[in-house]
């Protein structure tokens, strides 16, 4: 004798049960499997902005994920002109779940608003690992490559007509070469079509004044210009995804 498998026999009883206690066979419902998590790489296809901020927050593709109080998708307009790219959340922003919020971040809109541009008006902030990396480490490539495709989504929802990557994890991640960040900043380069400039992280610039914020200004300087005369697209520059 075959004996039956443990669902169809499940399913007898079910039966069984039914028909003795009301005389009829209810249907019943058929179970779900549940959703699979995205996997490492997978595009994430969030239609809107505060979807993607909501798939970022439920987001585990990387350590950093065990490890933050909340994530920072980002913050600024829907229709930017600017997107600028930071390294990762600090403590601050890990506790608050927005980007730039401590004492960088306070210089970084003090840079944007000297050439005219603010995350409540013209910019969108966001930055390369949407979960702080453990004692404000670097993150690592591992991350910001599981991280990307996040970024990429928000450039295609975003479509800014200029990034401005802030620091070396961001500018090499984004310009594709892995060379000093001297010798990334001052030339305009591209990233998925969008036009491209690198400048120094605003938490280096504040270590050492003196030395980097000549070079940033000069750097803003060229995004306002830039910003003047670039086309409503923008145009792409040299090198890049
Ligand atoms: S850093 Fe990015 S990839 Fe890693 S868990 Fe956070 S949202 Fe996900």
């Amino acid at each position: 004798m075959t004996s039956l498998p443990a669902e169809a026999f499940e399913e007898l009883l079910n039966d069984f049960e039914d028909l003795l206690l009301s005389g009829v066979r209810r249907p019943r419902a058929v179970p779900q499997a549940p959703p699979s998590p995205p996997l490492p790489g997978e595009f994430p296809a969030a239609e809107t902005l505060a979807a993607l901020a909501e798939a970022i927050e439920g987001c585990r593709l990387c350590p950093l994920g065990s490890g933050r109080t909340r994530a920072v998708p980002g913050e600024g307009v829907s229709r930017p002109l600017v997107l600028a790219v930071g390294e990762g959340p600090g403590q601050e922003e890990d506790l608050s779940g927005r980007p730039f919020v401590g004492p960088a971040g306070q210089y970084l809109d003090k840079w944007l608003s000297s050439v005219g541009l603010s995350r409540k008006t013209n910019c969108y902030i966001a930055n390369t690992v949407k979960c702080r990396p453990p004692g404000n480490r670097d993150p690592v490539p591992e991350e910001t490559q599981a991280c990307l495709p996040y970024l990429n989504r928000q450039l295609d929802l975003l479509k800014p007509r200029f990034i401005l990557a802030l620091g070396r994890v961001s500018g090499q991640l984004l310009s594709g070469e892995n060379v000093s960040l001297s010798r990334l900043r001052g030339r305009l380069l591209s990233y998925r079509g969008f036009p491209l400039l690198v400048t120094y992280h605003p938490s280096g610039v504040l270590r050492n004044p003196d030395e980097y914020r000549p070079l940033v200004w000069e750097d803003l300087k060229r995004l306002r210009d830039l910003l003047r005369s670039a086309p409503e697209a923008g145009k792409t520059g040299e090198g890049g995804e």
